[in-house]
């Protein structure tokens, strides 16, 4: 209401921080570069989302008070329980970690790596709209011009998110494409569909929270039928779930510019596919977030 300040909520994850220095000094390259770029108006407020770990918690508190300290804009920070969430999370994405994770135990298995997928979920009900960010990035802009992504949202789309930029998918829809020449599945752009890749996520949780289509795209029977159709095994969590459902039905998503997230990893060049790797990694203009995705180095400014 009237005098009320607009609050951005921006959540992002930090677990198993304890003994490892490398996330934790990524974390923090990611908090400045955002600070510093962060202009707000006066009535506005950035809420600084912070999902940890029991053993995190104390190196995240001290991150926070450290990046945060000189911010040039009001700013809440709210935290939440990887525990708490995850129980919250297991009967939703039980299907989801059999498909899309390498298997239990390995990085992605673990139901927080599926946690954007059922935000609208897991997030109190005055919550409507939240931007989840890797911690592996740094900021080139202001933060305040991605929630205005929120404002290019067509009809129907319910999360923005940009496109990989690798050939991974080209690679896992392997079948998919011999059995369907011509399909744009696994192309790359501008023609192509490369799949997503949830390092920058605008999650409408209240566009997620009505959709019919999204939330029957949710049950484990539509997974199933998804990643049977498309003969689809992943193992990226949420953003295999992403990319699945958009092959499907893209109008779901507003594809966010490939400045926003320009991801750095080129793993993939050297795996198979260094005919095409540059058809998919190229990004022109200038980048808003660097994505430093399988620990790659982020460029100096
Ligand atoms: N993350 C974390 N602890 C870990 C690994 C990942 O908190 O041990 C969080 C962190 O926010 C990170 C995100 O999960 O940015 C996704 O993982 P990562 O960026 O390493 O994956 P990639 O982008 O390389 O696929
Ligand atoms: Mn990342």
């Amino acid at each position: 209401g009237a005098g009320e300040a607009e609050v951005l909520p921006v959540l992002v994850v930090l677990a198993k921080a304890e003994g490892n220095p490398g996330l934790r000094a990524k974390a923090e390259a990611a908090l400045r570069s955002l600070v510093r770029f962060g202009k707000l108006g006066p009535r506005q407020a950035l809420a600084l989302h912070l999902l940890t770990d029991a053993p995190s918690r104390g190196p995240g508190k001290a991150l926070l008070r450290d990046t945060l300290r000189d911010a040039p804009f009001k700013y809440t920070v709210v935290f939440h329980d990887v525990e708490v969430l995850t129980e919250k999370l297991r009967p939703v994405v039980e299907e989801m970690q059999k498909l899309f994770s390498a298997g239990a135990g390995t990085y992605y298995s673990d139901p927080i790596f599926f946690l954007s997928v059922a935000m609208h979920r897991v997030m109190p009900r005055e919550i409507s709209r939240i931007i989840q960010v890797d911690l592996d990035v740094e900021y080139r802009a202001n933060i305040r011009e991605l929630f205005e992504e929120f404002d290019n949202f067509p009809e129907g789309a319910v999360i923005g998110i940009a496109r990989e930029m690798q050939p991974v998918y080209r690679h896992i829809f392997w079948q998919y494409r011999k059995e369907h020449p011509g399909t744009p599945v696994g192309d790359p752009p501008p023609g192509g569909r490369p799949g997503f890749n949830s390092g920058v996520l605008l999650l409408n949780l209240e566009a997620m929270r009505h959709s019919d289509l999204y939330n029957g795209l949710l049950e484990a029977a539509a997974v199933r039928r998804l990643a049977e159709k498309f003969h689809f095994r992943g193992h990226l969590g949420d953003q295999d779930f992403f990319t699945l459902a958009g092959m499907e039905h893209p109008e779901l998503f507003h594809t966010l510019d490939c400045t926003w997230n320009r991801q750095l990893c080129t793993w993939w060049r050297d795996h198979g596919y260094s005919e095409v790797f540059d058809q998919y990694y190229r990004c022109d203009g200038h980048v808003k977030i660097y994505h430093g995705n399988c620990n790659t180095p982020i460029p100096q400014e």
